[in-house]
């Protein structure tokens, strides 16, 4: 069995090898070659920790495992550690056998940006120029640095629930040489791209703020109860999704589908568009919205990857098991 520690996936992992991973499985999910299963997440009535799994199998991939881990709120202040926290374990399809054990925090920013990645690539205008971030904590400085490889933005605008957090999105569009503009969030019907990435659990952006022709991955909502855009949104525009069964039930299509805004028949897997079964956007007027739930097959073809390189490179650790 392998070990790939968390403190070699910095310099193993790329934006591009996440890419690449997230796009094929998301195509192998929606040729019905690998699935998904059945998420587990339970609050743990102690240090008020959120612990689950979320596993699955690729096999058009070959790669058979699950992700542990969950959110620790008084981790930073108690122990100088990052509140959320994660493994990813790897078994041999054929035997069931352990293969692997790897980190699976960077891991965890890194195939949700590329996610959103994935989605801009195929759905968002080819002109796109300005793109709306909503969000600025961890993971939007991941999903920013893998948006703007996507298409010649010329800005990047941003709104916050807390706006002094917003330097560090400022930062990393200063990083990749754009300018940066705090916004209101009527301001966004700038955006060409907008991503959402919080942890709200009531709309921030209304439907009446985003304009004719934009993509938008909403990114933050993967509980029940969480909701970063306005239910109508998800009825103005063509919704796409990495799971459907996810999208409606902890992603944010939850909310529109109770509302009976739109159906789960209206909710199309984005590996349909990869693959070339779904045309995907259809006009440049139309509004596109990815609905980024976060699923374990994106963990293991992440970790996957990481292995393949960990070993290449001779830093995976062999254990005898
Ligand atoms: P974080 O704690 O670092 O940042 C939270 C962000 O939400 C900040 O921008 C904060 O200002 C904003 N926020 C907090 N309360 C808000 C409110 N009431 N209204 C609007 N905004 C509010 O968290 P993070 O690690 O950046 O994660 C952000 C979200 O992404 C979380 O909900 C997390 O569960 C989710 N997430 C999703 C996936 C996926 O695959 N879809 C993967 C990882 C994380």
């Amino acid at each position: 069995m392998l070990i790939v520690p968390e403190r070699e996936i910095a310099g193993l992992m790329t934006r591009g090898a996440a890419f690449d991973a997230v796009e094929q499985v998301f195509a192998a999910m929606a040729r019905g070659d690998a699935w998904n299963f059945p998420v587990v997440r339970e609050a743990l009535g102690h240090e008020e920790a959120l612990y689950g799994f979320k596993g699955g199998f690729d096999r058009a991939g070959r790669v058979l495992g699950l992700k542990a881990g969950g959110y620790w709120p008084h981790n930073l202040e108690r122990r100088g550690l990052i509140n959320h926290q994660s493994a990813v374990f790897l078994f041999d399809p054929d035997s069931g056998r352990p293969t692997a054990m790897v980190g699976g925090n960077l891991l965890t920013a890194l195939r949700t940006a590329a996610a959103s990645s994935v989605s801009i690539r195929h759905l968002a205008r080819e002109d796109a120029k300005v793109l709306g971030m909503i969000g600025a904590g961890h993971q939007a400085t991941f999903q920013l640095r893998a948006a703007v490889e996507q298409r010649d933005f010329e800005k990047v605008i941003g709104w916050n629930y807390h706006p002094e957090m917003l330097p560090s999105i400022e930062g990393v569009a200063a990083e990749a040489g754009l300018p940066f503009e705090a916004v209101e969030l009527p301001g966004m019907a700038e955006a060409d791209v907008i991503i959402t990435i919080t942890s709200a659990f009531a709309p921030s952006l209304m439907a009446d703020h985003v304009s004719e022709g934009t993509h938008i991955a909403c990114m933050g909502t993967d509980t029940k109860g969480k909701q970063e855009v306005e239910a109508a949104l998800l009825a103005r525009a063509k919704v796409f999704t990495d799971e459907v069964a996810q999208s409606i039930s902890i992603g944010e299509a939850q909310h529109a589908v109770a509302a009976g805004l739109i159906s789960e028949a209206d909710i199309t897997p984005i590996g349909a568009v990869i693959n070339g079964t779904h045309p995907g956007r259809r006009t440049a007027e139309e509004i596109t919205l990815f609905d980024g739930t976060g699923v374990g097959l994106q963990d293991l073809a992440v970790a996957a990857r990481v292995v393949d390189l960990a070993v290449a490179q001779g830093v995976a650790i062999e254990v005898d098991f």
